[in-house]
């Protein structure tokens, strides 16, 4: 049992400590969208995720490409070691607000919609919002359940900005776990406030070990396929 426990203590440490893959997400613009705006996104995703986003080139947009098109070329500009690629468009046309084809490898979010009624922070976050939902269906994750996580249904645009802005402890784990196992190189969690989540308390050495262990401790789903979801998309239409 005490086995098991430290197992459950040290599970992230070891997580991030094996996570020496070489495997990226990749961020990329397509129309008019400012690099600046599009490298903040890209850093709050890779925060927020732990896992390493690197910024492309812009996509070159062609007139009226659907938001489907702008994703699907933006695929082929992949490399071997890039998982995915996650675009932000602003699209000349009348598009859904995000398209994401896990098996061809992006989510296109469609910024001139998500920018609707808000300033230019609040558009960051709910790009910020949708390009955790992308990456998550990117190592074939479902959504959630739990009303306080990124990844829970939606129905209009503006409930981003009610819902919660990064993955629930659970979610978080199990991302970890697939991007890890899909050879993802993770990065070290920034935020030193973090830590009393780390140490863990002198309480724990009493404790009574009577108490079976939850089922958090899963080794054998590192070696999990991550499931693509096809044609799912990442946000409803109004
Ligand atoms: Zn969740």
């Amino acid at each position: 049992m005490k086995k098991i426990l430290l197992f459950l203590l040290g599970f992230m440490a070891a997580v991030l400590a094996s996570a020496q893959g070489d495997r990226a997400f990749v961020l990329a613009t397509a129309g008019e969208v400012d690099a600046a705006v599009a490298d903040r996104v890209r850093s709050k995703i890779e925060e927020m995720s732990g896992a390493t986003v690197r910024l492309a080139p812009p996509v070159p947009l062609q007139p009226g490409q659907s938001l489907e098109a702008i994703g699907r070329a933006a695929a082929q500009t992949l490399g071997e070691n890039d998982q995915g690629i996650i675009v932000l468009a602003w699209p000349d046309s009348e598009q859904p607000q995000g398209v994401c084809l896990p098996d061809v490898r992006f989510g296109a979010l469609n910024m001139a919609r998500l920018s609707a009624g808000v300033d230019a922070a609040q558009l960051e976050r709910r790009a910020s919002q949708e390009g955790l939902r992308v990456l998550s269906m990117l190592v074939g994750m479902s959504p959630c359940p739990f009303p306080l996580c990124v990844l829970t249904g939606f129905e209009k645009t503006e409930d981003l900005d009610r819902m919660s802005g990064n993955y629930c402890p659970p979610c978080l784990e199990r991302f970890t776990r697939l991007a890890v196992a899909a050879g993802i190189r993770m990065v070290p969690p920034p935020a030193p406030d973090a830590s009393a989540e780390v140490v863990p308390p002198p309480a724990a050495e009493a404790a009574p070990e009577s108490q079976p262990a939850p089922a958090a401790a899963e080794p054998e789903a590192v070696n999990a396929v991550p499931a693509a979801e096809p044609a799912a998309s990442p946000v409803p239409s109004e």
